[in-house]
């Protein structure tokens, strides 16, 4: 016997995207145990177990940079601060990542959890018991008191929902050990946030640069990256300079963020489906004319920007928010290649590379899976379809035809409707408020007075 292993499933006559960036190519991929041992035409494949992928695509599981699982999906932040529990959180969660498994999606990180359920659920995955993708987790976002994108819900003090405020230099490091004593991949911090009265684009920066350092050195001292949402150039430029491994968002940059970016060469997740969802389809859901041209403005006016980051080396990562009403579990994780290939002007390789071995990095696993390579984890869709030319068409579920997750084929359970446990969303006593204007429409009663007001 040589000391070959041997096969244990073998995908024949696929035509492979090895997410690494190189033109497709016809090849049988050959996977033992966890791992791929052989891409080649013609494996011998010893009888193992065989998926026959002739005129389809073999390509790397899809990796989503940028996911809340623990949202699920939340029409506003009162919803989600004030209607949730910590134990129902978790079990839905759990129930949520099946979505992502059959979009396809086989690693992603989520940032920061409601309660840090994150860790729990991780663990709970890595552990067997809940079936679902590669995960990794932060905790709470770390904010100052000045808050994060929840405003004036944030309190001055203490831990609300998926957020920890930390006044003084002492919490911060009392913060971070904490977090990682717990077991998280990341630290999160919300780098900015919108204020009431604020002139700037963008969100304002809310932590100054001496602060996120000491996250950085912190975090960095007990071998754990940082993660920052930031929407606006100063904050883009501070979290590169002051150490961060990973920005999110990264909009609006200017000459200053984009050389402080592209010198620390730190990852960015532009994040721009949420907006790209909201800007092309939000008619559908009743959103304005206006609100629809203000989000797809974010994408066009930061566009150029991120490309050259992206021209000089910076890796783009592919994140799509997915969590949120605009961005419901399991339909979207493919989106965001559409956005980098319209918006910020990538081929559909460039962006599946995005999507596959680079976004690994966000998973800490950069070299480990994303591709389609001896030796990577065994981590692979086959769809239906030439991907390499429609990225598009990974939104199309029924083209997913398998999904391979540590080197088994993944059994897809159906998905079945649901209903909301009680109390978990606003319960309203109405969608309007009932005036006299309106009863009187109605009733046909009183045209006169209601004439008379709508005229003034
Ligand atoms: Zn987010």
């Amino acid at each position: 016997m040589s000391d070959i292993p041997e096969p244990s499933l073998t995908i024949t006559g696929g035509n492979v995207v090895d997410g690494l960036g190189r033109a497709p190519f016809k090849a049988d991929v050959v996977i033992s145990g966890q791992r791929i041992i052989a891409v080649e035409a013609n494996a011998a494949t010893r009888g193992s177990r065989q998926i026959d992928a002739t005129g389809m695509t073999v390509m790397p599981g899809l990796i989503d940079a940028h996911c809340h699982i623990s949202f699920d999906e939340p029409n506003s932040n009162d919803e989600l601060f004030f209607h949730r529990r910590e134990g129902l959180a978790a079990i839905i969660a759990a129930a949520n990542v099946t979505k992502l498994l059959a979009a396809g999606v086989t690693g992603f990180f989520d940032a920061d959890s409601l309660y840090e359920i994150g860790v729990d659920l991780r663990d709970a995955i890595e552990a067997g018991i809940v079936p679902g993708p590669r995960m990794r987790t932060g905790g709470n976002a770390l904010l100052t008191s000045v808050g994060g994108t929840a405003g004036r819900l944030i309190p001055d003090e203490g831990r609300r929902g998926y957020g920890k405020v930390v006044n003084s230099r002492d919490e911060i490091v009392a913060e971070v050990r904490r977090q990682i004593k717990n077991g998280v991949d990341w630290i999160k911090v919300h780098v900015t946030g919108p204020t009431p009265r604020q002139k700037i684009k963008g969100e304002v920066q809310v932590w100054s640069l001496e602060e996120l350092r000491l996250v950085c050195d912190t975090a960095h001292e007990l071998g754990t990256p940082v993660v920052g949402h930031c929407r606006g150039a100063s904050s883009t430029r501070d979290a590169a300079l002051a150490g961060f491994d990973m920005i999110l968002h990264a909009t609006y940059m200017d000459e200053a963020a984009l050389e402080a970016v592209v010198e620390h060469c730190v990852p960015i997740v532009p994040t721009f489906t949420f907006q790209a969802n909201l800007a092309e389809y939000g008619a559908a859901i009743g959103a304005s004319e206006e609100i629809r041209e203000l989000f797809q403005k974010e994408i066009t006016e930061s566009a150029a920007m991120l490309k050259k980051a992206y021209d000089a080396g910076v890796p783009m990562l592919c994140g799509t928010e997915s969590g949120f009403p605009l961005t419901p579990y399991g339909d979207w994780h493919y989106r965001e290649l559409e956005v980098f290939v319209r918006d910020l002007g990538l081929t559909p390789l460039q962006a599946i590379t995005a999507a596959t071995s680079a976004n690994a990095f966000a998973l800490g696993l950069e070299g480990e899976t994303g591709a389609i390579e001896a030796g990577r984890l065994a981590d692979v869709i086959v769809v239906d379809g030439d991907v390499a030319r429609d990225v598009s068409l990974l939104g199309e579920r029924d083209r997913i035809r398998h999904v391979i997750l540590d080197g088994s084929e993944v059994t897809i359970p159906p998905l079945v409707a649901r209903r909301d446990p009680p109390g978990w969303r606003p319960s309203n006593y109405g969608s309007r408020v009932l005036t006299r204007a309106v009863v009187d429409n109605i009733t046909g009663r009183n045209p006169k007075s209601h004439q008379a007001k709508s005229a003034g």
